[in-house]
């Protein structure tokens, strides 16, 4: 976010202004969802308020907005709650398959720059570390992995071997750190990730230490740790509020609690450079839509039995490639089932509503 971004949104909120008697519009950020309306910051006076959607906005759809978001909101008189008209194009937006439906997007967070990823270092998850890879790669945000309760790992020479492995499957680009909650100094190279006017979104299961490691950036408890239980399905969503944190002398942290399911949903950027690796060496297949799957004159294959690919690593990168090719297919399937009414999405109908940005560029 830069500041000129911040200036031109000012300027904008001024003109909006203008044409208004008793009405204002300004344009805010999204800094909290939970139970109740979302809850905005204008941007010009920091003001927080609670928001609803304007009819308009959702019913096409199930368009709501996520953390992070920009949104013109219409502030009027005897009415206590703002009303969101209009969501700005997002920079950045964190995207999984929605766990609850067949091929349906969902947006977790917007307008980040730096995806953190959270696992623990004792008990690192190799699968699913991949898929959080793909989903942090596809934003085109800049990606970095934490590996957290270091001090139930067995001892110096463990952390030191896991970090090499969660290093060789990250790619060299992306930072490794290394924290425990036993020694907060360990928190320092997180909180220089995360600089004054940057956001970072922190993902990862449950109890892996999310909550913990956000209170260390800011110093106190802001969040509560050990409150969602995991395997339980019960009273889960009530824990689950998803929000910006300023970090001191940093950035902010976008937290998001209850995130189970790491679903890839149109990932195929995601996928090439969380294994660039294997596309790279399928540069060098002998036909160009090899499929790696035995075809004479495959580089990959030939990779894998020189051992400089895992098999695992070409199973899991094999089944996530076929895991988006399917969604993308239901998703055309429904789209041609709804007919007209997909394009007419498309062409932008929306009455006489004035539109700042499109949202939904990709969906
Ligand atoms: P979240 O669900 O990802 O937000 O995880 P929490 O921060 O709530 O942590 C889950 C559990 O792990 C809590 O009981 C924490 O006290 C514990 N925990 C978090 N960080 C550490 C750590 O560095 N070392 C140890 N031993 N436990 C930790
Ligand atoms: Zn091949």
């Amino acid at each position: 976010m830069g500041l000129s971004d911040l200036d031109q949104e000012a300027a904008r909120t001024a003109d909006l202004a203008e044409d208004a008697s008793s009405d204002q519009v300004r344009i805010g950020q999204v800094v909290k969802l939970d139970r109740g309306f979302p809850l905005v910051r204008c941007l010009d006076t920091g003001e927080q308020l609670r928001c609803e959607h304007a009819t308009d906005l959702v019913k096409e759809g199930r368009f709501r907005v996520v953390v992070g978001d920009r949104v013109e909101v219409l502030i009027s008189q005897g009415h206590d709650k703002g009303i969101i008209q209009d969501v700005l194009e997002r920079r950045t937006e964190l995207v999984r398959k929605d766990p609850a439906e067949r091929a349906v997007a969902q947006v977790m967070a917007a307008n980040f720059d730096l995806v953190i990823i959270a696992q623990p270092l004792a008990e690192v998850n190799i699968r699913r570390l991949e898929r959080e890879l793909v989903l942090a790669f596809e934003t085109g945000a800049k990606v970095a992995v934490v590996l957290t309760k270091a001090d139930l790992a067995q001892d110096e020479s463990a952390v030191q071997q896991i970090r090499r492995q969660v290093q060789d499957r990250a790619g060299q680009q992306v930072p490794v750190l290394v924290i425990s909650a036993q020694q907060p100094e360990t928190v320092e190279e997180v909180r220089s990730l995360i600089p004054q006017g940057t956001v970072a979104v922190l993902v990862g299961k449950s109890g892996v230490g999310k909550s913990s490691l956000i209170n260390l950036l800011v110093g106190r408890e802001v969040q509560e740790t050990g409150s969602v239980r995991e395997g339980d399905g019960k009273g889960r969503h009530t824990t689950v509020s998803r929000e910006i944190v300023p970090i001191p002398q940093g950035g902010f942290v976008m937290d998001m609690p209850g995130v189970r399911g790491v679903g890839v949903w149109e990932a195929e950027a995601g996928i090439g450079a969380a294994f660039a690796d294997i596309e790279e060496a399928a540069t060098r297949c002998k036909f160009r839509d090899c499929k790696h799957a035995g075809e004479p004159g495959c580089a990959v294959r030939a990779a894998v039995a020189e051992g400089q690919i895992s098999q695992e690593r070409l199973d899991s990168y094999l089944s996530l490639t076929t895991e988006v090719k399917t969604l993308r297919e239901r998703k055309e399937e429904a789209r041609r089932m709804q007919g007209t009414k997909a394009s007419d999405e498309r062409a932008g109908k929306r009455g006489g509503h004035k539109r700042v940005h499109k949202a939904r560029k990709r969906r």
